[in-house]
């Protein structure tokens, strides 16, 4: 077998749009699509603005810059996510906080964030991990309450929702990322969501060169370049547009996963109300995950394993604590999920899962996940 673990589906859509592009010599970051993407994006997510971006990394880092943080100031960041949101509180000059997921879906823990707020703390970076969002009726209120900034990364969140309202909606700004392996993607891309119409211009400003609008070469901000090009929106357009073939298609390879997967080998994070999660990577958690992936690489299928928590990593080191972030990034095990894949295909890689985790107790000896 050779299954990876994402892959793309471009239609004649995306390839139309793109022509068209060429075709009318509008290649930069100042092109037609750019707005388009932007405004079919903002109705989808129900957000007043919506600001394309290189990638879902610098749409983190432009709303940090627009939210004014940097030297001296604390954010708090969850234990277990892909290490952007932690590297971007570095990248402005602030530090990062650390703070435990849930074990029950692997988001920021509301309680343990309200620990960790110092009189430093500017804002809480709540990750929408693994397409599950975060408790929103908690984080708002309790950044309400503390007066932090609330922001949001929904970059492994496309299709997911809370109480009705889609993720991407819900922190002062809110950010996503339009990578190749997200559920929606653009290549390299991303952008970032808010309500507010002052941080709106900020970012958009900041985004471009922190140029007044309207009056060239006078920058009365301190900005850079954050833009998506033209063609990159052109893709993205034709993206969302498919949203909800896309979405459907991810969704129902979930349950096909969740109908062939083996007994002992269990899916997460698992669903919850008022969360209604999507599927990004389908995730499940294992004895002996590194013995499983072994044997699923070795049959020629990409999974990988979940992120590594982020206490474990140099730039962010702590020695003890941080138990369920920890156990994620330990038992997790991401399997190849991508629209286009076949029910007899889940059928097969869940075949060799099943074997791999027959072994793993004939021979298990290491700490268990599951009992
Ligand atoms: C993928 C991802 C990002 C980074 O997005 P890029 O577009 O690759 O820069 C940020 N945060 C999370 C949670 C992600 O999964």
């Amino acid at each position: 077998m050779n299954i990876p673990l994402a892959t793309i589906t471009l239609t004649q859509r995306e390839h139309a749009y793109v022509s068209e592009a060429l075709a009318a010599n509008w290649i930069s970051g100042t092109g037609y699509f750019v707005p388009r993407f932007e405004r079919a994006l903002s109705e989808r997510l129900e957000r007043t603005h919506v600001i394309a971006t290189a990638n879902g990394t610098l749409a983190l880092e432009l709303a940090l810059r627009a939210l004014g943080i940097g030297v001296g100031d604390e954010v708090i960041v969850p234990a277990f996510t892909f290490v952007a949101p932690a590297a971007v509180v570095r990248a402005v000059g602030a530090t990062p906080v650390l703070v435990d997921v849930c074990a029950s879906d692997w988001t920021l823990d509301a309680i343990a964030v309200e620990q960790a707020i110092t009189l430093r703390t500017r804002a809480v970076i709540a990750v929408d991990v693994i397409g599950h969002s975060c408790d929103y009726d908690a984080l708002v209120a309790l950044c309400q309450r503390r007066g932090l900034y609330l922001i949001e990364d929904a970059a492994e969140a496309h299709g997911a929702s809370y109480a009705g309202k889609p993720c991407g909606s819900f922190g002062h700004v809110s950010t996503f990322s339009f990578h190749a392996n997200k559920a929606i993607t653009t290549g390299e891309g991303g952008c970032v969501t808010t309500d507010d119409d002052v941080l709106a211009a900020r970012m958009h400003r900041i985004a471009n060169h922190g140029m007044t609008p309207g009056r060239w070469y006078y920058h009365d901000v301190i900005g850079s370049n954050y833009r998506m090009t033209n063609l990159t929106a052109a893709i993205g357009l034709a993206q969302v547009e498919r949203w909800d073939e896309l979405i459907g298609a991810r969704t129902q390879i979930g349950l096909w996963y969740d109908k062939h997967c083996p007994a002992g080998v269990l899916p997460c994070p698992t669903q919850c109300n008022p969360a209604c999660p999507s599927v990004w990577l389908y995730t499940v958690v294992t004895n002996r995950r590194d013995h499983v992936l072994t044997v699923l690489q070795q049959a020629g299928i990409d999974a990988r394993p979940t992120f590594e928590a982020l206490p474990d990593l140099p730039p962010y080191r702590h020695y003890s604590g941080f138990p369920n972030a920890r156990f994620a990034a330990r038992c997790g095990l991401m399997l190849p999920t991508w629209a286009g894949m076949t029910e007899a295909l889940v059928i097969d890689i869940c075949a060799v899962l099943q074997q791999a985790t027959i072994v793993s107790v004939v021979d298990g000896e290491e700490v268990p996940c599951l009992m």
